[in-house]
């Protein structure tokens, strides 16, 4: 049996890899110190036997015992609510985590993936982004601590692949949603969907002309698990490209709640990104992926998960 580490496996995603590589047959080591991560996304496997949760900070030093053949980096806070409210954890997650982690690779002779983000390209000049885009990034501004960290991260990465020849693999992955995202993290889909359910006016930020591009957790693990046993150590977008204003997001999910509620605009956040939409031919070309679930059925999957969520 392959034996596989994640860290965030009690988060969002790294809840769904867990999911993910136990239906594929693998041993599945998740590992998180639940700073904005929780034990009910990943409880239902603590029956198994080829599950095992760890309770560790991946900033400090690690040690696991036996082998591992794959490691998958996905310990760090994600959304801007919760990086800046810890940026010196998510500074430390992203740079002293991943160094861990990539010594723990090299001792194990592991593949090692890591989750980087759209953020790299910060406030994009470049439309739609390509891997090839170097960014727009302020690194003193308040999304730097998690910007920053992400570029760190990569060129650790790609530092361990060059000079130990270390296997790695890096996914840019770009707004996703789905069940198990927390309805308090302030990104705008738990927020919108929060607020309607809760009876409560849509806070759209600006003018809500700056654009997103949402991916359906789903496709998104197709296209990590796709990338990991690729051949591939460049970075690769996973995302999907149908783009949308944040205002027509929120004009949606009024639609889809029923609600009577209204939108109201704040004070747009410093250096929130104007636009935002993956190219995705890398993708396409190298693993033969592109997302299959529509915005519509996506947000209908994830509005009842928020429904039972608040009624249990
Ligand atoms: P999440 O907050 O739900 O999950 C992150 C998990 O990491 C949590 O369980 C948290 O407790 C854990 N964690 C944080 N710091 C840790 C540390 N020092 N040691 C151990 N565990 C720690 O977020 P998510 O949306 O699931 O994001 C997972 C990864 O994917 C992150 O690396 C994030 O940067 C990346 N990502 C996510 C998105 C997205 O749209 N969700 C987009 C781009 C990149
Ligand atoms: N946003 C919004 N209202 C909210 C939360 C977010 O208008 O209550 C906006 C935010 O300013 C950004 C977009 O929605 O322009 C997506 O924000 P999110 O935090 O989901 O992701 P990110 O900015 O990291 O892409």
């Amino acid at each position: 049996m392959k034996r596989v580490l994640i860290t965030g496996g009690a988060g969002f995603l790294g809840s769904h890899l867990c999911d993910r590589f136990i239906k594929e047959g693998y041993h599945v080591i998740a590992m998180d110190n639940l700073i904005t991560g929780s034990m009910k996304n990943i409880e239902h496997l603590f029956k198994l036997p080829q599950f095992e949760f760890y309770h560790q900070d991946v900033s400090k030093y690690i040690h696991v015992p036996g082998s591992l053949d794959y490691i998958l980096h996905f310990a760090s806070p994600a959304s801007p609510i919760d990086y800046l409210k810890i940026p010196i954890q998510t500074l430390k997650v992203g740079s002293l985590g991943t160094h861990h982690l990539l010594g723990l690779a090299k001792a194990k002779g592991a593949r090692m993936l890591i989750a980087s983000t759209s953020e790299v390209y910060g406030d994009p000049h470049v439309h739609p982004q390509n891997e090839d885009y170097w960014g727009n990034v302020n690194p003193i501004g308040p999304r730097g601590v998690y910007d920053e960290a992400k570029r760190f991260q990569e060129a650790m990465t790609m530092a361990y692949h060059t000079f130990h020849g270390l296997e790695t693999r890096i996914v840019r992955i770009f707004n996703t949603y789905g069940p198990r995202m927390r309805l308090d993290d302030g990104r705008a889909l738990p927020a919108f969907i929060g607020q309607a359910i809760k009876g409560e006016d849509l806070t759209v930020f600006g003018d809500g002309s700056q654009t997103r591009s949402f991916c359906y957790v789903d496709d998104l693990i197709e296209g990590i698990y796709r990338l990991l046993l690729s051949d591939y150590a460049y970075p690769v977008n996973v995302g999907n490209p149908d783009e949308i204003t944040i205002k027509e997001f929120a004009e949606e999910i009024i639609k889809l709640t029923g609600t009577k509620q209204k939108i109201v605009y704040k004070p747009l956040p410093k250096d929130d990104p104007k636009q935002r939409r993956p190219d995705i031919t890398r993708a396409k070309e190298l693993l033969g992926w592109e997302p299959k679930v529509s915005r519509a059925e996506g947000l209908k999957i994830t509005y009842e998960f928020f429904k039972n969520t608040l009624e249990n």
